[in-house]
Formats: C-alpha cells, structure tokens, sequence
C-alpha cells in the first residue's frame, strides 16, 4: 500500500491522472501482475457501470481505448530537444523505433494489427485535439519549462483525446520533460526508454502492476525499462490489435486533416491542456505520466 499511496501523491495533477492512480492501487492489490487498457470510464465518472474490475483491478464499465483503423500517424517537433543536445532527426530515429516496439508485437504467428506511420516533422507545441481543424500526433519537447505541479519526477506525459462513447482514439499527443529529466541513463531515464513507455499509452495501453512491464508506471533507475515487450505488453497489446482484425484499411491521416501547426481560428476550443475542463462533445482526454521512482540527481 506504501507503493499505492505514492502512487497517488506524485501523480502529476488532472482530470484523468488522477483517476489512474486510483486504478493502479486497486491493481497492486488485487493481482500480481497484468497489463490494463485505458477505459472511457477514466472520464466518465458518472457512469454507474464504471469501476474496477474485481479480477483484474482494471476500470471496466466503460469502452477500451483504440485506434479505429490500420494505422495512425506520428509527428516530433522539428525543433527536437536543443537542451538535451539531441536534433530532430535523432529524436525521429528514437521514437520510430519506440513505437516500432509495439506495432511489431508477434500476436501468436502473426504481426500485430497495426502500424504507426511517421508524418512531417510540427511546429505546433501544444497538447491539442481540434475539433473543427486539421491535427497532429505529436512529440514534443519541454525545454523551457515542465508546466505541471507534480515535484518535477513526471518524465513525460501523454494526453489521448477520444470518443467517450466508443473508446476511438482521435489523437494522442506526447511531452517529454527535458526541462528536468536528462534523458540519459546516468542521470535518469534514456529517451528511448521514456518513448517505449509513452508509445504504449498512445495504443490504448494503461498502466500495468507487473514492476517489469513496459507499462509499469514508475521508472527504477536500477532496472530501466525493458527494450522488448514483456510478455504482459505483448498480451495487452495484442488484445488490442489481434492480427487481422476486420481488415481495418490504412490511412494514418489525422481526424480532419493533418497540419504542423497548431489549431488557428478554429471556432470552440480545443481539447488541450489550457481547457481541460471543457471536452467538448463526445471527446474527452485522458493523460497518463512515468515517473521516475529512485531519486534523480539534480542538474540544471
Ligand atoms: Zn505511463
């Protein structure tokens, strides 16, 4: 409970963060080890049928997250991570094949039922989901600042905006906190490692209990993170994506469209940070951060 409890306090603050937490404790203590999928029940409170699973720990009641189609796309800010010393075309190179990790998961004899499609590079900053114009999925650094209040141990943070009635993923958009963390194995977390972990949340994953799993929630600078899927990732990811499901055609645009910028003169706002309280429509988010859980050494 010590964990649980920890859990809780330094999960950075927000709507759907918190009720991660809540899930992750419900998950320790219930069973060993298993993966979770994020559920719509994350931003929908006030379903009744919305609760932990009694087996698994994991929120059920609601709809698990997915993408609805073969393919979806990424982008990283062209500006890459000038604090961090590492370029666009480094960090594209990483996060490739931190999603590569995932969409090449063997589901029995055959591949995973999805591909992540790298797009131009943005220079849009900005967590967003727009539902009047064009999109991104992005990466992006956070040289500058890490805007959460969460003790500065949030290495990165995922925000997915989906369809509250059904679980598909409109977008999903990626900050890494260069601002404190390193990203150096020495210091903290490699990028590589960070982007494994995120790239899961982008599919759908949630957080998982088992301590060796990607998606376990808390980063051990003894231990890293795992290169592969574990055998708990792969199961989570492959009950996602079975191989061959429904022949879903590939078209990795964004939802209306794809634009390296962010949302300009767009009527209502968009689902970011900035309105988090405001999901519009059918569209909520949900984020989900990894934090580091042995001490990081502070450097600048
Ligand atoms: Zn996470």
């Amino acid at each position: 409970m010590g964990g649980a409890s920890r859990q809780a306090r330094l999960g950075p603050t927000g709507l759907g963060t918190a009720c991660l937490a809540g899930v992750l404790v419900l998950a320790v203590s219930s069973h060993a080890a298993a993966y979770c999928r994020t559920n719509t029940c994350e931003q929908d409170q006030d379903n009744p049928n919305c609760g932990p699973d009694p087996q698994t720990g994991c929120l059920t009641g609601g709809k698990s997250l997915f993408w609805n189609r073969g393919c979806f796309s990424f982008s990283v800010h062209a500006a890459g991570s000038p604090r961090r010393h590492i370029s666009y075309e480094q960090a594209t190179e990483t996060i490739g094949a931190a999603m590569a990790v995932w969409s090449n998961a063997q589901c029995g004899d055959a591949k995973l039922g999805i591909d992540a499609v790298p797009f131009p590079a943005v220079v849009c900053d900005q967590a967003e989901y727009n539902t009047d114009g064009p999109n991104a999925n992005i990466w992006v650094f956070r040289d500058d600042d890490w805007p959460y209040p969460d003790d500065g141990r949030t290495l990165a943070l995922t925000l997915v905006t989906f369809n509250v009635k059904t679980g598909e993923i409109y977008d999903a958009d990626v900050e890494v906190n260069s601002y404190a963390s390193p990203l150096s194995r020495e210091a903290g977390a490699t990028l590589a490692e960070i982007a494994t972990h995120e790239a899961g949340h982008i599919y759908g994953m949630a957080h998982s209990s088992d301590p060796h799993a990607i998606m376990f929630p808390n980063y051990s600078t003894l231990t890293g993170i795992s290169a592969e899927l574990t055998d708990d990732d792969q199961a989570g990811i492959c009950s996602i994506y079975p191989p061959g499901r429904g022949s879903k055609s590939c078209d990795a645009t964004p939802r209306h469209g794809f634009s390296a910028e962010c949302g300009r003169g767009v009527s209502g706002c968009a689902v970011s940070p900035p309105c988090r309280s405001q999901s519009t429509g059918w569209t909520a988010w949900v984020a989900a951060g990894l934090l580091l859980l042995v001490g990081r050494k502070s450097r600048g």
